[in-house]
């Protein structure tokens, strides 16, 4: 094709609402509903049509309609309050001021292969986007200085359109990035700042965004431009399209890109932040800068490692990224030949024996200080996962922990209850969100009211629902008839179940319709009557996700269930704030333990709806016994039928007996006892499921001791890197002569003790174990440790205890032993514990020890003692 530039033509912004085109180049409109109503109410029909865009509403508008606006008292007074609010907003001292006073140059990069901010800004699938989109919204609203990477996709993930046939479409709509809200990044000369990637025989360019998020910006990379080949174009073309190739290529410009983003604008980040493996490759970026500086392989490893942290979203194996040899050969000879390392040195980072291939999970495990899951049970399930990495290593004590997943509150919760919440918990209560104490005023809100703010919001998104139906009818070309009986589909008055997420199967969005004959009892009944809205996109690649969709589509369609259960098509942030915010109860199946965390719950939580969910992910968590409804149990499955069939029964059981005799029993015209629940939900679950606290909970456990890890290796003239790389090398080296053995092990009766004799145990006076003992006696043991060419002071030998499970030691205590005398080039080590009453499990074990290790098991070495 012949090039061309191009050029815009914008309507001209009256002085008096001049900065309307600041507040459209930031974010913050996202959870600021008067940062939106201020466009809207200059030309609502435009704003739809721009899809809530506010810089493609201020390119389209009309100088007429700006015009009235800048003349029209009430508008400008609108425009004053909201300017003020997002001055002040800025201007704010915040938490992270106050609690880390000395941090605030200090930057945390945040890499993420999407970022869901709003539906004007398409860059996201499904949860991780959010997550992390939510993610940068607290960290702006807490202050903590931060900066996102990500990728800008030139048709997004997809557009869904479901067919006549109840087929997904895929379409991958144009979208021109100068009518987004972001500005390209320009060098200080006012050139484009560029930069770039070496791929096999090329050179590959991307250029950057930025976008305001609040006080945070997010800096996206684009290939899309004339520098670069059509092939190498398309590398930012779609999230999560195309083949391998594809899809490292996208991995290396996130990565090294990202990294490289990072330096032209001069930005040094003290904490990285990997969101998901496919980031990881910012490591290898990094190495090769310090290994070019001049620092040997092993140091820079560590010095990468001393700052990062790793979050890992799949708890299943097969969800990882992974590439073949050849192609890491293919696409990394020219750079760890740059750096002049050795190709098995750099397989080595990723190498996934089991598999035989590099994986970018345990890459970033590897050069990661921090790994975390998203949930309790996320942690648990990951360091079972991996505990073929820490072999001899008991599962509790590997070091992954968690973090669980919450939501931006203000971006997910209805106008309406934020008006409400202001009344009755307090003005101040958006800055305290993460504060049980504020929530429990929800008791003052009285139920009348918020039942009828609830019942407000549900006809709204009724109303958006049938909408959807709708357009989906118009566009297929259906029968006038077809469309015009959708007005009567989905009542008011009847419960409404929501179930909305990306069609994966694990996800299981049929679990519903195992059973037809007793879902259209359900769905039919006289009395108590239930409907449901289903929305998803499956995967392009996902035939069985597809299929899914397909299945619910024919069942909305047929004569028992027609306007009872409905599927909307094009799932985004916009149709998921209408859902979370007007369903009754939100329905989530995934088959345990496959859900990580899962986050719209939470959302609906927020907004005064009840969940009834598997107790997976968050919701082992967040279900209280009193606050929301269960599916299924804690139970194992060697099968995946008989899983899926109790979770089924049990589905319709919990609707049956529970939900719908509770929700339909109403009091003076409200159903007094569901509102009560609400309010329980809502108490238990919205001060702690928000991204206030996860981000908070990040700083303190991980960012600022990243930060101060990073600022002591790097403190002038220290060798704290060169003397840990020595340490973990020589242990490494020698650890196959670490042995210990269990000697002895008395009781010290209470006799022995109230004695005054507090060091007596003489032989004649000690028991043997067998024999038990009483609480308040001590055990103590002798063991006897060879440590060869390792020195004491470089291990730490302990008593280990637990409770005794059919799984082995179980909630591990430990107990420093202390080294009696060296004999025959052996040490005695002396431990005395002391047990409360109950039935344990001890030994003991030799572990590295090094005052620069963040965890236990930094090396994954120990040494257990022999039988005894
Ligand atoms: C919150 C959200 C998700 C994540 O939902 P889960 O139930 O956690 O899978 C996915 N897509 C959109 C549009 C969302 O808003």
């Amino acid at each position: 094709m012949f090039a061309y530039r191009t050029v815009s033509v914008k309507p001209r912004l009256p002085a008096a609402i001049a900065r309307l085109q600041e507040l459209a180049h930031n974010f913050w409109y996202a959870w600021h509903k008067q940062g939106r109503q201020l466009f809207k109410r200059i030309n609502e029909e435009l704003w739809e049509e721009v899809g809530h865009n506010p810089v493609k509403f201020l390119l389209h508008v009309r100088e007429d309609d700006l015009q009235r606006a800048a003349e029209d008292e009430d508008y400008l007074r609108y425009y004053q309050q909201v300017l003020e609010d997002y001055d002040a907003y800025h201007r704010a001292q915040l938490w992270f001021d106050r609690r880390y006073p000395g941090y605030r140059e200090q930057v945390v990069a945040y890499f993420s292969a999407e970022f869901g901010l709003h539906e004007s800004h398409p860059i996201y699938s499904g949860g991780l986007g959010l997550l992390a989109g939510d993610h940068l919204k607290s960290a702006s609203d807490l202050g903590l200085p931060l900066v996102g990477v990500g990728l800008l996709y030139k048709h997004g993930y997809f557009n869904q359109i479901i067919n006549r046939e109840g087929r997904q479409e895929a379409s991958y709509p144009y979208h021109n990035f100068f009518e987004r809200p972001m500005q390209q990044l320009l060098t200080p000369d006012g050139r484009e700042a560029l930069v770039h990637v070496d791929l096999p025989g090329r050179r590959v360019f991307a250029r950057l965004w930025r976008c305001w998020v609040g006080r945070v910006s997010l800096i996206l990379l684009d290939c899309d431009i004339s520098l670069n080949s059509p092939e190498d174009r398309r590398i930012t073309a779609q999230l999560y399209g195309g083949d391998v190739e594809m899809r490292i290529c996208q991995e290396i410009m996130l990565g090294i890109g990202g990294v490289r983003a990072l330096r032209v604008l001069g930005i040094e980040p003290a904490a990285w932040h990997i969101n998901e493996g496919h980031a990881a490759f910012l490591t290898l970026e990094r190495l090769r800068e310090l290994v070019c500086a001049g620092l040997k392989l092993a140091e820079a490893r560590e010095l990468v490692r001393c700052n990062t942290l790793f979050t890992t979203h799949t708890p299943v194996p097969a969800g990882h990224d992974l590439f073949t040899a050849e192609l890491i050969d293919k696409y990394f000879s020219p750079f760890y030949e740059a750096m002049g390392i050795e190709r098995e040195d750099l397989l080595e980072l990723g190498w996934d024996e089991s598999r035989r291939m590099f994986n970018m999970t345990l890459l970033a495990m590897r050069l990661a200080t921090f790994c975390n899951g998203v949930s309790r049970l996320h942690g648990q399930v990951s360091r079972q996962m991996f505990s073929y990495l820490y072999p001899g290593i008991p599962v509790e004590e590997i070091p992954i922990g968690h973090i669980t997943n919450g939501i931006h509150t203000l971006t997910w919760l209805a106008q309406e209850l934020k008006d409400l919440y202001t009344i009755y918990l307090g003005e101040d209560w958006e800055n305290h969100i993460s504060d049980p104490g504020i929530w429990r005023n929800i008791e003052d809100i009285p139920d009348t009211l918020l039942w009828a703010v609830h019942q407000s919001l549900k006809e709204k998104m009724l109303h958006f629902a049938r909408n959807n139906i709708k357009q989906q009818r118009q566009r297929n070309q259906e029968a006038a008839q077809a469309i015009k009986e959708v007005d009567g589909y989905l009542r008011p008055d009847v419960l409404t179940v929501g179930f909305a997420r990306r069609f994966a199967t694990y996800k299981r969005a049929n679990l519903l319709f195992h059973n037809l004959e007793r879902l259209s009892r359900l769905v039919n009944h006289p009395q108590y009557p239930v409907q449901f809205v289903f929305a998803g996109k499956a995967h392009p690649a996902d035939v069985a996700g597809q299929d899914l969709i397909k299945l619910i589509y024919d069942i909305s369609r047929q004569e028992p269930f027609r306007g009872k259960i409905v599927l909307l098509e094009n799932y985004d942030i916009l149709m998921a704030r209408h859902l979370v915010q007007g369903v009754d109860v939100w329905l989530n199946t995934p088959r345990r333990p496959l859900e990580a965390s899962g986050t719209s719950g939470q959302k609906a939580a927020a907004n005064g709806v009840i969940n009834l969910s598997v107790l997976d992910g968050w919701w082992p968590e967040g279900y209280t016994g009193d606050n929301g409804f269960v599916v299924g149990e804690i139970k194992d499955y060697d099968s995946e039928e008989l899983q899926d069939r109790d979770d089924c029964f049990s589905l319709y059981a919990v609707l049956e007996e529970q939900i719908l005799p509770l929700y339909y029993q109403h009091d003076g015209g409200i159903p007094k006892k569901w509102v009560k629940l609400m309010k329980r939900s809502l108490q238990s679950i919205s001060p702690f499921f928000n991204t206030d606290r996860m981000v908070m909970e990040y700083a303190r456990k991980y960012y600022v001791p990243c930060m101060d890890r990073w600022r002591y290796f790097n403190a002038p003239g220290s060798r704290a890197v060169q003397e840990l790389c020595a340490y973990k090398e020589q242990i490494t080296q020698n650890w196959f002569g670490v042995q210990v053995k269990v000697e002895e092990v008395f009781v010290c009766h209470r006799e022995l003790l109230d004695d005054s004799q507090p060091q007596g145990y003489s032989p004649g006076e000690q028991c043997l174990v067998e024999r038990g003992m009483h609480p308040g006696e001590e055990l103590k043991i002798l063991a006897g440790v060879t440590l060869g060419n390792i020195r004491p002071e470089q291990v730490l030998v302990e008593v280990v205890y637990g409770v005794v499970t059919a799984g082995g030691l179980r909630e591990l205590q430990t107990v420093p032993m202390q080294m009696q005398e060296p004999r025959d080039g052996r040490y005695l080590y002396e431990g005395r514990l002391l047990l409360p009453q109950g039935t344990y499990g001890f030994t003991v074990r030799v572990r590295p020890h090094c005052r620069d290790f963040v965890h236990r098991f930094e090396l994954p070495l120990v040494a257990w003692a022999e039988r005894f």
